[in-house]
């Protein structure tokens, strides 16, 4: 076995505790005092990965560099640790069994019963493991997703109670997250549910070393110790985690409450130096302290759920603290206004960004939407459907193509200014065949993409089946929408932008999904500063 440590994260009471923000916060805690970290997540649902559910299901769909489609928490991950992800960190139940019953067709299991234990199991253990067995990491954090007592979360629970015998002593933690909900009628703070929480996990075999008490009041001593007492934890690993301003003070928080400290000494690790957190207060400092506010309006079709668009309002505060501005977000329903209403609602906001997005529902409003942004010269993105948009906006009233459209929307058009890619054409499965994961791109030199970069060779995620066709593109660049930014190898435009523009530009990949805290997406701190110049002007 490895001398990789491994820190199991399990969630009790509830959902949406925030397992992925403390798993990011420790993670982070540790990688600043040297530790080689990854985050990893097992997620107990039977869909393959969330490529296929609706974000209404599952909040965006984040996309590593090799291309899997993954749970959102991944991003928390990249976002706060400033380190990729990969396949490998993320597994789902769906993906344990195809893996089993694939082994079992190919008679690895010849003459046996195939049974969760041991062999679900052992499948699961494996993947737990995976990642420290390349020997690239010193602590590997596994996230368990869903709530301990929920049928489907029990082969985790039952892995993970193996995996700890298997690892040995001081090689494993479990650190267990629960609520202490606040009763306002009694005016106490309430420790039943933990009790209980613990209680069926313990049953299970796994009983946590460290609590994370998810608390909207701070939890007082007599509380922590009543706690301790019930759950059989030491009382300084009864850790508070109260609500935050932002996401990005729960590593603080939990420095605070020697989160860190208490995980190395029950691993036996070193607890010295203490974490260099200096890049990261830096970046606190900025976004608490802005010197100007802009509003930026997000025009998308699941404004409802602000989870489907997780990376991007990220990536705009990364953006936001660089250049020391408060972004406000206004949520635009792409479904909800067209004409003169879509118009007002953005006539106040300094910037318009179209989300990225799938099927016909609310692309008329993104297409207005950028169609408004170019006639008024408002700085606009547009991110992979929003990019798709923009260029049908322009083709209808530009270039007077009028029934132009996406294929996606519109099979029939005369104008498939956005094609179907040739390799999606014959495709008849649907999950983890899009165009995913990381392309080069090569950048127009002069452009304003060339200008936002400082660069001409760049690689974002992808995660699209449909493109710009290229057969329209000398009309484009002709009335002044120029391919900035194209695929090396296939030709494809990946960025596109307009010349007679202040800030007018999208791009066919996801560049949000990239923007960490120590590294703000370049095309996003650009939009910040246009709409920063863009409000001054006003
Ligand atoms: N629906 C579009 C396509 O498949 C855009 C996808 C997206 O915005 N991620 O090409």
């Amino acid at each position: 076995m490895s001398k990789t440590k491994y820190i199991f994260v399990t969630g009790g009471v509830t959902s949406s505790l925030g397992k992925g923000i403390v798993s990011a916060s420790l993670g982070k805690l540790l990688q600043a005092r040297g530790y080689k970290v990854t985050i990893q997540k097992f997620d107990p649902y039977i869909n393959i990965d969330p490529g296929t559910m609706n974000p209404y299901e599952h909040g965006e769909c984040y996309v590593t560099d090799d291309g899997a489609e993954t749970d959102l928490d991944l991003g928390h991950y990249e976002r706060f640790l400033n380190t990729p992800t990969s396949q490998a960190n993320n597994l789902t139940t769906g993906q344990i069994y195809y893996n089993v019953i694939k082994k079992e067709r190919e008679g690895a299991y010849l003459g046996k019963t195939v049974q969760v234990i041991p062999h679900i199991t052992d499948e699961i253990k494996n993947n737990f493991f995976a990642l420290g067995e390349t020997g690239k990491f010193d602590i590997v954090i596994t996230e368990i997703g869903g709530c301990v007592g929920d049928i489907e979360s029990l082969p985790f629970i039952e892995a993970v109670r193996q995996a700890r015998w298997d690892l040995g002593d001081y090689n494993s933690i479990v650190i267990h997250l629960t609520l202490v909900p606040y009763l306002k009628s009694a005016g106490e703070l309430k420790t039943k549910p933990t009790q209980h929480s613990v209680k069926q996990l313990s049953e299970a075999g796994v009983q946590p070393n460290i609590l994370v008490c998810r608390a909207e009041y701070p939890i007082p001593m007599d509380i922590r110790k009543k706690i301790a007492l019930f759950c059989n934890v030491n009382v300084n690993s009864v850790i508070q985690s109260i609500d935050a301003d932002t996401i990005y003070d729960v590593p603080l928080l939990m420095k605070k409450e020697k989160l860190d400290e208490i995980v190395l000494e029950k691993l036996q690790l070193s607890t010295e130096p203490e974490p260099n957190l200096e890049s990261w207060k830096g970046f606190l400092g900025k976004l608490k302290n802005p010197t100007t506010e802009v509003q930026i309006g997000l025009v998308g079709k699941y404004v409802e759920l602000p989870d489907a668009y997780k990376s991007i309002v990220e990536a705009l505060i990364h953006a936001g603290a660089v250049n020391e501005c408060r972004v406000e977000v206004k949520w635009v329903h792409a479904e909800k206004y067209e004409g003169d209403t879509l118009k007002k609602q953005l006539d106040e906001v300094d910037a318009v960004l179209v989300a990225p997005g799938f099927g016909e529902r609310g692309v008329e409003g993104k297409i207005e939407a950028s169609c408004i942004a170019r006639r008024t010269l408002k700085p606009f993105f547009g991110i992979c459907l929003g990019l798709q948009c923009a260029v049908i906006g322009f083709a209808r009233e530009v270039l007077k193509l009028k029934d132009a459209h996406s294929a996606e929307m519109n099979p029939n058009t005369t104008n498939p200014v956005i094609d179907i890619m040739e390799d999606q054409k014959n495709l008849t499965q649907m999950g983890g065949t899009m165009r995913l994961g990381s392309y080069n791109c090569k950048i127009k030199k002069n452009s304003l993409a060339n200008e936002v970069y400082g660069k001409l060779e760049i690689s974002e995620r992808h995660r699209h089946r449909y493109e710009f066709n290229n057969q329209y593109l000398e009309q484009f660049e002709k009335a002044g929408m120029i391919a900035s930014g194209i695929n090396p190898e296939s030709g494809l435009a990946e960025i596109m932008e307009i010349k007679n523009h202040p800030h007018f530009i999208g791009s066919q990949f996801h560049p949000e999904l990239k923007s960490t805290v120590e590294n703000p997406h370049p095309l996003f701190v650009s939009f910040v500063k246009a709409a920063i110049e863009y409000k001054a002007k006003k």
